[in-house]
C-alpha cells in the first residue's frame, strides 16, 4: 500500500510532501471519503463519489477531478499497489489547498490538495460479527454539521478513543435525549423485528452502509423507519447496529454495561446481514 495518488502522480508516500501552509493542516479544511474494496473491487464507489461532491459542495471547495478520473485512478492505485485480490478501503482526502500566509479567509483560485491513498480498514471476519460488539453511549459532542464529511474530527477522535480505552468498539453519541450516530458509524436498533435508524439531519453522516443496509432490508421485507430514536428506544431495543464502510454491519450485544437483547446477534441482524453479503457478490460480479 506505498503507491498513493499525490496532486496529479502516483509516487511512494514518502516522497509525498505537504506545504506547513496547507489549509487542511492549519484548519482541517478539507473532506474526504473512505470506499471499502472488496477482493480488489471498489464497492458503491459512485455514492461515495456523489456523497463527496456533496461534501465539497458544502465546503465550497471545487470539484478537483470528474467521477470517471477519480474511477481511474482507484483502478490505477490498486493495480500498482498489487491488491487486485485484497480487501481494504481507498481514502480520497481533499483540501482547499495552500497560499504563503494563514488567513480563515477564503482566497478565489486556490488549487485543492488531492490524495488517494489504500489503507488496511477495519474488517471483521464473520465469527467476530457473529459474536457481536460492545457499544458505550457518550453525549455527541460534536459540532452541527455532521452531515459533510469533513477532515477536521478532533470531537470524533476524542469520542472514538473514550469506546475503545473502555474496551467497545464504538461510541453510540447522544444529543438533547436522541441517538444521533456512532463516532464513526451509523446506528439502527430493532424492535418487534423491525428496524428503525434515525433519519437524515445534519446530525448525521448519511452514510453509504446505512443505504444500502435499508436497500436490503426493503429487498428481504423487512419493514424499516428513518426518524427520531430517543435514548430509552435504544437502550430497550431487542437488537443494536452499527454500519461503516469497513466494518460493514456489526451487532452490539453490549451497550454500556447492560446487554442488548439475550447478550447474542439477533435474528434480524442475521437476516440483513446475509442479504447484504449476496449484495455485494452480485454487485461485485458486474
Ligand atoms: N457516521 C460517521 C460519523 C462516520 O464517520 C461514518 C464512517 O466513517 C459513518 C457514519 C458511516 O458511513 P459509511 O457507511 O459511508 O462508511
Amino acid at each position: 500500500m506505498d503507491i498513493i495518488y499525490f496532486n496529479g502522480e502516483f509516487l511512494p508516500f514518502e516522497n509525498a510532501t505537504i506545504s506547513v501552509y496547507d489549509r487542511g493542516f492549519l484548519f482541517g479544511d478539507g473532506v474526504y471519503e473512505v470506499i471499502p474494496v472488496f477482493d480488489g473491487k471498489p464497492f458503491e464507489i459512485k455514492a461515495h463519489l456523489e456523497r463527496l461532491k456533496k461534501s465539497l459542495e458544502a465546503v465550497q471547495i471545487d470539484l478537483p477531478l470528474s467521477n470517471q478520473r477519480w474511477i481511474e485512478i482507484c483502478a490505477e492505485l490498486i493495480q500498482k499497489n498489487n491488491l487486485k485480490e485484497s480487501t481494504f478501503t481507498l481514502y480520497l482526502h481533499v483540501t482547499r489547498g495552500s497560499e504563503h500566509c494563514r488567513r480563515h479567509t477564503i482566497s478565489k483560485d486556490m488549487k485543492p490538495t488531492v490524495i488517494v491513498t489504500c489503507m488496511k480498514g477495519q474488517f471483521f471476519t464473520e465469527e467476530e460479527r457473529y459474536k457481536g460488539f460492545k457499544a458505550i453511549t457518550l453525549e455527541d459532542s460534536r459540532r452541527r454539521d455532521c452531515y459533510i464529511k469533513e477532515i477536521s474530527l478532533l470531537p470524533s477522535v476524542l469520542l472514538a478513543n473514550k469506546a475503545i480505552s473502555s474496551g467497545a468498539l464504538e461510541a453510540i453519541l447522544i444529543r438533547d435525549g436522541y441517538v444521533t450516530e456512532g463516532a464513526v458509524s451509523n446506528v439502527f436498533i430493532v424492535r418487534n423485528n423491525e428496524i428503525f435508524t434515525p433519519a437524515l439531519s445534519n446530525y448525521i453522516l448519511g452514510g453509504i452502509t446505512r443505504q444500502v443496509t435499508l436497500k436490503v432490508a426493503r429487498d428481504i421485507n423487512i419493514p424499516f423507519y428513518e426518524q427520531l430514536i430517543a435514548e430509552k428506544m435504544l437502550r430497550d431495543a431487542d437488537e443494536v447496529w452499527i454500519t461503516a464502510s469497513s466494518r460493514e454491519i456489526c451487532p452490539i450485544v453490549q451497550l454500556d454495561e447492560k446487554l442488548v437483547g439475550t447478550g447474542k446477534m439477533g435474528p434480524v441482524a442475521k437476516k440483513v446481514i446475509e442479504a447484504y453479503e449476496d449484495y455485494k457478490l452480485t454487485v461485485r460480479d458486474d
